[in-house]
């Protein structure tokens, strides 16, 4: 019986000049959502709410519907939603409709005794009811058609609410709300390369970054013939488990087996792995430049292995002149893990292949290279700038 969904979000809102580009953006992205399984559904933006209907019909079809509660919550920018009924300005018209629907709602609960409450929002000051005369209005009505012992009332924690808004121009009534992840609409904020290797903590970085409004391209360092090519599938996999919540983001594929037999002929073994960070992010900075994104991201976490204490990350950074994110740097490993587990990379993250970063990695890594000695160390590699340049025009694309 449901014909609307009511979006709802909260920091887009707060946005001065910039709101309505914000809101477009969010529009959009609906759109596009719908359109890979929900396409007889239009999308509409009404002061402060987005609002999903059915096109050419009454009432939503149940699959549509079912695919919007899906996929919705994938879409950043949105605090919540509900399907609703939407329905004329008219109070005895939203009575009768929720004595219609309430049986329905109550019906999980049958054998037992929820608690239930009405929620009412009145933006038409005309209305002739306040939001608190709606709320004992509607209750009382419901009482009367399933018995007033058939719920207790709380007004904080009930097991069943029903919102009823009361606007200009229409009124709305739902029971079910869903949580969204927040954040900003992705493309709100400009595109960025995330180095995504196939652990758990960069997947879950990328998400962080979407999160606030950048689509991400994603690149990733593999060693073949030294690793397997399950290492790039797994990244693959990865990578298109984070395409549901953007566009599409491309993947750049990168050997980078040569460098590091130059690492291991020519250098210091405890500080490869510091040399090869570095060679990483040179690389992803030349592809983000080429690509035309503007910061890289990483799954760094302060302190979490040799390469990512204070002294290791500087030395790394010092490499490239590009912004770098790290929104997982404060992060704790089982807050990461629990968003992996959230965002479904969880999983995909915990199969075991080997890693790039392994190959003739130290047993025993520095914990503190200083920028010189890193410096010191690359002149000893003979064509350094040669090896990198021919990484960089081998790299592969997953388009
Ligand atoms: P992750 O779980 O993301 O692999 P980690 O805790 O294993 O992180 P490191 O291996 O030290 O940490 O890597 C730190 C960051 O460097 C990663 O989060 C990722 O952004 C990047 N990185 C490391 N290895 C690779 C790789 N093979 N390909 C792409 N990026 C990588
Ligand atoms: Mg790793």
């Amino acid at each position: 019986m449901y014909n609307c969904v009511i979006c709802r979000y909260h920091e887009i809102a707060t946005k001065g000049n910039n709101r309505n580009m914000f809101e477009k953006c969010l529009v959009e992205n609906i759109r596009h959502m719908l359109k890979k399984g929900a396409a007889d559904c239009r999308v509409r933006r009404i002061r402060g709410r987005v609002w999903i209907e059915p096109e050419g019909r009454e009432t939503f079809a149940a699959e549509s519907l079912e695919f919007i509660i899906e996929n919705l919550p994938a879409v950043f920018g949105l605090e919540s939603f509900s399907p609703a009924v939407l329905l004329p300005v008219d109070m005895d018209v939203i009575r009768e409709t929720a004595v219609e629907l309430a049986p329905g709602a109550f019906a999980a609960y049958s054998g037992s005794k929820p608690s239930f409450r009405v929620r009412a929002r009145r933006s038409n000051k005309r209305f002739p009811l306040t939001s608190q005369q709606i709320e004992i209005d509607l209750v009382t009505a419901i009482a009367d058609k399933i018995g007033e012992n058939s719920f207790d009332i709380d007004l904080k924690n009930a097991d069943i609410t029903l919102g009823c808004e009361v606007r200009d121009e229409f009124s709305a009534l739902y029971f079910d709300t869903y949580r969204c992840a927040g954040g900003l609409p992705v493309g709100s904020n400009p595109r960025v390369l995330t180095l995504l290797s196939g652990g758990i903590d960069s997947p879950v970085a990328a998400w962080q970054i979407m999160k606030r409004g950048s689509p991400t391209d994603f690149i990733t360092f593999h060693s073949s013939p030294y690793t397997p090519p399950e290492t790039v599938d797994k990244v693959r996999g990865l990578a298109a488990t984070l395409n549901s919540f953007q566009r599409h983001g491309r993947l750049f594929i990168v050997n980078l087996a040569e460098f590091q037999k130059a690492v291991r002929d020519n250098c210091s073994e405890r500080v490869r792995t510091v040399l090869y960070r570095r060679a990483m992010l040179r690389i992803a900075e030349a592809v983000a430049l080429r690509e035309d994104c503007k910061a890289l991201v990483t799954g760094d976490a302060l302190g979490q292995v040799a390469s990512q204490t204070v002294a290791n990350m500087d030395t790394i950074n010092r490499s490239i002149d590009m912004l770098v994110l790290r929104p997982l740097v404060g992060a704790d490993k089982l807050e990461t893990i629990s968003v992996a587990e959230k965002i479904g990379t969880m999983k995909q993250s915990s199969v075991q292949v080997p890693d790039s970063c392994t190959v003739f990695a130290p047993s025993s890594p520095a914990t503190s290279v200083p920028v010189d000695l890193a410096l010191k160390e690359e002149a000893k590699i003979p064509g350094y700038s040669a090896i990198l340049e021919k990484i960089i025009n081998d790299i592969e694309i997953d388009a």
